[in-house]
């Protein structure tokens, strides 16, 4: 007789997934369907008006984003990657200058020092909040460091209080990556406030997404706005003059006008985000699973859920039964910055910065988007349950 072979890549005495209904990760379909007939009369509007690139349109959205995050400037840009790269351009850093950053992020953080042939200093990260840790921050600090970029990940804005000391006490400039965080909040402030700049993208998986690329600067600095404003656009602020260096990174008319649409509807979005944070909190208490580390919301912080982390043992094996019984997840991320050949250059190491790696081999982010529903929810924790009861 010949011997079975098992197309399973479960082993025979482990107990099979349930298989369940299939969600996606992030329902951007749900989304656009609550809100496409206003969509369609801000896009009609643009294409009458023909014109599709700046504007009055990104004007509006830029003041009433700036009023939104109670900073007095807002400035488009082409994408939260080069809202990274025009802060770092306005505060003048270039070849040779350090700025210190977290290697625990999307690739654009370092990325944008790297293209300005400055050098991305890595200093390892907080494991309760994933964000550079301040205490860590000091000893990176030399000569030639220039800025400091903390990056408020997945919705939670980085313990800035001990950054601001620490830079303040350098005389160096900080620039958030905010990208994950639109709406956070830290003491009362908003990100994008902490800083000299703020950075934001409207990447279609953000809190506040797009139709497309996208991004957004915030500054509280009249001068720091006119400089943005002018290296957005070649470096010009007469057109066929050019006083600086600058880029082609503006923000589409079409874009604008979405987002404007979408901007009424972030508060509501993220209350629902927050909402489905405290039901997975309640979920995982109910089902007893205290293996299972959840999102840290330190006191006075606004957490918005860009993403639900959270940190197990046996993540791989955790997230292939999850994926089996129908439970989408994602791994952010999973191979630290200072470890990808594009920045090997730097001549970084395994084990330099161990809780950034140990975050790497750990962490599960769940479905979290706002129109989650509560069976789905449910079914996300019954799944984990059943792995680790398995
Ligand atoms: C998304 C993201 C960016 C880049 O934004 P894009 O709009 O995709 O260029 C930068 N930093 C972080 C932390 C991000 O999550």
């Amino acid at each position: 007789m010949k011997p079975t072979v098992s197309t399973s890549p479960f082993a025979v005495t482990e107990k099979p997934p349930l298989s369940r209904p299939r969600f996606p990760f992030l329902d951007l379909k749900a989304q656009h369907a609550s809100i496409a007939a206003e969509v369609a009369v801000a896009l009609a509007r643009v294409f009458e008006g023909q014109q599709m690139i700046l504007g009055p349109e990104v004007t509006a959205l830029e003041t009433e984003l700036a009023a939104f995050l109670g900073c007095r400037y807002c400035i488009s840009c082409a994408s939260g990657s080069d809202a990274l790269l025009l802060a770092l351009m306005a505060l003048e850093i270039g070849p040779g200058d350090e700025v210190i950053t977290t290697p625990f992020t999307f690739v654009a953080t370092a990325g944008s020092i790297a293209r300005l042939q400055a050098r991305p200093v890595f200093v390892d990260i907080d494991p309760a909040t994933y964000s550079l840790d301040p205490n860590s921050l000091a000893r990176a600090i030399t000569p030639r460091t220039r800025a400091i970029m903390p990056v408020h990940l997945f919705g939670l804005i980085a313990d800035m209080e001990p950054i601001l000391e620490v830079a303040a006490a350098n005389n160096l400039p900080v620039i958030e990556d905010a990208a994950q965080a639109i709406a956070a909040a830290q003491r009362g402030i908003m990100a994008g406030n902490f800083g000299v700049i703020g950075c934001f993208s409207f990447f279609p998986s953000k809190n506040l997404g797009g139709a497309g690329d996208g991004g957004m600067l915030s500054t509280n600095s009249t001068e720091l706005a006119d400089r943005l404003r002018v290296l957005r656009a070649h470096g010009s602020r007469k057109k066929y003059h050019y006083e600086r260096l600058g880029i082609n990174s503006r923000l589409d008319t079409l874009q604008a006008a979405i987002l404007r649409v979408k901007l009424r509807y972030l508060e509501s979005w993220t209350a629902a985000r927050r909402r489905n944070a405290a039901s997975y909190r309640r979920l995982f208490a109910d089902a007893g699973l205290s293996s299972c580390e959840l999102p840290a919301e330190p006191d006075g912080s606004r957490h918005v859920y860009n993403q639900f982390v959270i940190r197990v043992d046996d993540r791989d094996d955790l997230r292939r039964y999850l994926t089996a019984a129908g439970i989408p997840t994602e791994i952010y991320y999973p191979v630290p910055l200072h470890l990808q050949p594009s920045f090997s250059y730097l001549g970084y190491k395994s084990d330099d910065f161990p809780e950034a790696e140990l975050a790497s081999k750990h962490v599960l982010s769940l479905p979290i988007f706002p129109e989650l529903t509560p069976a789905e929810q449910s079914a996300v924790v019954e799944s984990i349950a059943d792995f680790y009861q398995a």
